[in-house]
């Protein structure tokens, strides 16, 4: 690893001035898990490291007048341990679990993973299942954006220079929203998803409302696949529906070939998982 100077400061506002200044090769730092093994290849470097852990402001998982908010430091087994997620998102505590090993998870933050954004990040599906915003801090003030938007592409985000990610917020509209996560990788523990999924419906009058459904490690970054969704919103649940809708999402996602599995297994895996967490999402609804 190369050498590089470190600062740690207090608060959002040194934070990104830091960052801004030296933004030829600055990086921020959270729980390391991603960044620290970067910088020990030859080829990454950073001269300036701006370690965010003291900031208070991107701490701590709280319910407010908008919803649930995670600061951008919260680690997946903080998440894990959360009565507030397990009362509100309790899909989201199913994620954190299949993050990495027990280590990873300890160090390992939310704002982390989604800033490093690649397509088979585990907590994305279920944040975007449930409508999460996030904000996003530079020089020149705050910005509020959904995640779907700030999940640009694979390792992109819609960060800009010098920013940093706040927090990430899931609307009041969307807590205790039924709502199913699966990932299947090639071992149960320490494995990236070859595909992972979430789906989150309301249930009115015995038919489905605001269907969501998330596909991971099938495209870019996450996808919402909302022709399935359009699919099902207004009918009675069915497998016949279920199976159309899984059917339809297989077209909307966009599996690639690769060393851990062909695109054709991951179409498999999109029709199965994404039946799955529909079926288990509408049973919640209904109990
Ligand atoms: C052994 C191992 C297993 C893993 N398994 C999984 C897995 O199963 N599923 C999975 O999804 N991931 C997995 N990961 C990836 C990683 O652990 C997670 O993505 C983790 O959440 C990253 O968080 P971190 O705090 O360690 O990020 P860091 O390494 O500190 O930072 C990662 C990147 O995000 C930037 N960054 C961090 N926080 C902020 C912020 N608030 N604002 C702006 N930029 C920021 C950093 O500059 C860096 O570019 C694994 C990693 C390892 C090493």
């Amino acid at each position: 690893m190369r050498p590089f100077e470190y600062l740690a400061p207090d608060c959002i506002e040194d934070a990104v001035a830091a960052l801004a200044e030296n933004s030829a090769d600055a990086r921020a730092l959270a729980g390391g898990t991603d960044l620290l093994v970067d910088l020990k290849h030859e080829t990454a470097s950073a001269g300036l490291l701006v370690d965010l852990t003291r900031i208070a402001e991107c701490r701590g998982i709280e319910e407010s007048a908008d919803g649930l908010r995670f600061g951008s430091l919260v680690t997946h087994t903080e998440i894990m341990e959360s009565d507030l997620v397990r009362r509100h998102a309790p899909s989201m505590i199913d994620a954190a679990r299949t993050v990495g090993a027990v280590q990873t998870r300890n160090l390992g933050t939310l704002g982390g993973n989604l800033v490093t954004c690649v397509p088979s990040l585990d907590s994305g599906p279920v944040l975007v299942a449930l409508d999460a915003e996030v904000t996003v801090a530079g020089v020149g003030g705050r910005r509020r954006m959904p995640l779907t938007e700030f999940m640009v592409g694979p390792r992109k985000t819609a960060l800009e220079k010098g920013e940093i990610l706040v927090d990430i917020v899931i609307p009041r509209a969307s807590l205790g929203k039924p709502c199913s996560f699966r990932k299947f990788g090639l071992r149960k523990g320490q494995a990236l998803a070859l595909v992972n999924a979430a789906a989150a419906v309301n249930l009115e009058d015995g038919k489905i409302a605001d269907a969501r459904i998330a596909l991971g490690a099938v495209a870019p970054t996450v996808v919402r696949a909302r022709k399935a969704e359009a699919a099902l919103d207004g009918k009675a649940p069915d497998p016949t529906l279920i199976a159309e809708a899984a059917e339809i999402a297989v077209t909307e996602a966009k599996p690639i070939d690769d060393f851990r599995a062909s695109a054709a297994y991951r179409r498999e895996l999109i029709r199965a998982l994404t039946g799955r967490v529909l079926n288990e999402a509408i049973e919640q609804a209904a109990g």
